[in-house]
């Protein structure tokens, strides 16, 4: 079974539905910055103090501060199993710092999985994103197949379900093109190096697990 992977796409392209099926099936563990990012926000640590105003623009934090956070999150022991790193990296400066990391831990990604989804369905689903103010599971009030039971509230934990202040329309609009300037060279990057798995987004969350499962499974 494989266990190492990155997960590639555009904001709203759909890594964290992907990666949450993942981890209740496979049990496998997923790391996102952004999340550890909110995280720290919320919590008013240095880290959140320093990545706030990035976020809220929906720029990328700058790459001092990202390598350090995976670097000690990647030598945790819940992290030696194996993991889906979703959101990182997201600029081949990031993604140069994750294989001289993984190269001193005698480790490698196993496959790098691109979902690949077109710009104006991006804009769609970001607005439409609804995120739990407790546990951060995304919901989409746009699409019958993410929205909740009840109206603004999580099916999990009953928690209020917010937008995310970035996936306002025109922030959202931003981390796209930010996503296509910054992070879109790494789909090359990694098809040169002979392990990117390229998805259709536009196949839905159903098919594309199946596809994942068999990438896991292999
Ligand atoms: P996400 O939840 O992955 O969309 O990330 C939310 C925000 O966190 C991004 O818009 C960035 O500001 C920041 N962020 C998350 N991951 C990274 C990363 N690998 N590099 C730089 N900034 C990041």
């Amino acid at each position: 079974m494989k266990k190492k992977f990155i997960l590639l796409g555009a904001p709203g392209s759909g890594k964290g539905t992907l990666a949450e099926r993942a981890t209740a099936k496979y049990g496998i563990l997923q790391i996102s910055t952004g999340d550890i990012f909110r995280h720290n926000v919320a919590d008013g640590t240095e880290l959140g103090k320093k990545a706030k105003e990035y976020m809220q623009r929906g720029d990328l934090v700058p790459d001092g501060l990202v390598l350090d956070l995976v670097t000690d999150r990647l030598s945790q022991d819940d992290a030696q199993k194996g993991y889906m790193l979703d959101g990182f990296p997201r600029t081949i400066v990031q993604a140069e710092a994750l294989n001289k990391t993984l190269e001193k831990s005698g480790t490698k990604i196993d496959a790098v999985v691109y979902l690949n989804v077109p710009r104006d369905e991006l804009v769609k689903r970001l607005s439409g994103r609804r995120t739990c103010s407790v546990c951060g599971r995304s919901y989409n009030v746009g699409n019958p197949e993410f929205a909740p039971a009840v109206d603004g509230v999580c099916d999990v934990d009953g928690g209020e379900l917010v937008q995310r202040h970035d996936d306002d329309k025109k922030v959202a609009e931003g981390r796209i093109d930010v996503y296509n300037e910054q992070t879109h060279p790494l789909v090359k990057y990694y098809q040169a190096a002979g392990i990117l798995t390229e998805l259709n987004g536009m196949d839905g969350a159903v098919r594309n697990f199946e596809l994942f499962s068999k990438l896991i499974e292999a």
